[in-house]
């Protein structure tokens, strides 16, 4: 994930924590069953799907993990297939060749130092070739239903544009967030913003005019794209 930067102050203010519960509350209203987007069968193809999503889109991870899965679901299987064979999968995928060294060296450290299990710890989980803190706090939010939130680049536009959680880094808004959004709605939230950036609040242009959290959002230019719609709304809306 490239490091974000804010250039702007895109929100009028800061929300307060009613609106961030109506931003929330509203978000998860709109797409109630939210989900990775991500296909894998068990923690395990789950942590090499994320590892390989860094800088890739889930479609993309998706297409090259229905022939990897098949030749290499475990992994015993996936040392076992090697580092070449492995980057054959993915080559469609940014950094293929540092993925599949990645993939296989965190498969053989699973074998050799946690039972061929992936552990649900964040030391543990962040020791591992290819695994940093986003990867991380995807896997365990995923696969260990742990209240954490990764901070991908749509989260991290989302922080900081509707003043929800703003930060200059992706660690400040992780911080914000988990410090503003209530308990209860935390682990799912991480899948309410990111398909909300992902579709509705995009970066060049965000889709203000079928926003369902409008109201609670502190975006400065949110009136103008509603009233453009469209058709003629500015593409000069980013961040
Ligand atoms: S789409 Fe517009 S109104 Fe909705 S959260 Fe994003 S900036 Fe705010």
């Amino acid at each position: 994930m490239k490091t974000p930067t804010r250039r702007t102050r895109p929100a009028r203010r800061n929300m307060t924590l009613a609106e961030v519960r109506a931003f929330i509350t509203q978000l998860a209203a709109a797409n109630p069953n939210a989900e990775s987007e991500l296909n894998f069968v068990d923690d395990y193809t789950l942590l090499v799907a994320v590892v390989l999503s860094a800088q890739a889109t889930d479609a993309s991870v998706n297409k090259a993990t229905v022939a990897l899965f098949r030749d290499a679901p475990t992994p015993q299987a996936m040392v076992e297939l090697g580092e070449e064979k492995v980057g054959a999968h993915i080559r469609t995928i940014g950094l293929w060749r540092t993925k599949a060294r990645n993939v296989v060296a965190l498969s053989r450290q699973l074998l050799e130092r946690f039972d061929g299990r992936v552990p649900f710890d964040r030391a543990a989980l962040e020791s591992l070739p290819g695994v940093g803190r986003k990867t991380a706090n995807v896997v365990m939010n995923v696969a260990f239903g742990d209240s954490t939130m990764a901070v991908d680049t749509h989260i991290f536009r989302i922080g900081n544009r509707t003043g929800l959680a703003p930060g200059t880094t992706p660690r400040a808004v992780e911080d914000q967030l988990v410090r503003r959004i209530p308990a209860d709605m935390l682990r799912p939230a991480h899948h309410w913003l990111i398909l909300h950036g992902r579709y509705v609040c995009k970066a060049r242009k965000p889709e203000c005019w079928r926003c369902p959290a409008f109201d609670p959002c502190q975006y400065r230019l949110k009136e103008d794209l509603r009233a453009t719609g469209p058709e003629t709304a500015p593409a000069t809306a980013a961040k």
